[in-house]
């Protein structure tokens, strides 16, 4: 329900990059266990050509990558949330 508010949130000037790439992550994760449940869903067919299930099984798995990977959006939460791990320099 929240992904319907970003578009009014980002009319109005709010910064709405970390709803999305929270969105984006968790889509991107949730596709991958769907997926993956209509493929064992479909036992050994499921893994050939013949039912759409496994493109789609292939194809979704392109969400966590395409458009910055799941661990580039990790990266966008936590630097908003200030969590992100500082690289410190090396002590000798
Ligand atoms: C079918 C398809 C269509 C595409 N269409 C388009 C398009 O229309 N327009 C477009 O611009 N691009 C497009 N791309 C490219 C796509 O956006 C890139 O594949 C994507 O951004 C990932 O970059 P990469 O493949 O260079 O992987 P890399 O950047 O090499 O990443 C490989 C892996 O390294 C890890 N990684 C990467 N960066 C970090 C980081 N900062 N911190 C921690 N881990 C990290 C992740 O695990 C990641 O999966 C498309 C790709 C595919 C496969």
């Amino acid at each position: 329900m929240l992904v319907l508010l970003f578009p009014e949130l980002y009319k109005e000037g709010e910064d709405v990059t970390k709803l999305v790439s929270m969105c984006k992550l968790k889509g991107g994760r949730l596709v991958r266990e769907v997926s993956d449940s209509c493929l064992q869903f479909w036992g050994g067919m499921g893994f050939t050509k013949e039912v759409i299930v496994s493109r789609f099984y292939r194809d979704m798995r392109l969400v966590s990558i395409g458009g910055g990977a799941d661990e580039v959006m990790l990266s966008i939460i936590c630097k908003y949330l200030g969590i992100l791990p500082k690289l410190g320099k090396k002590k000798h």
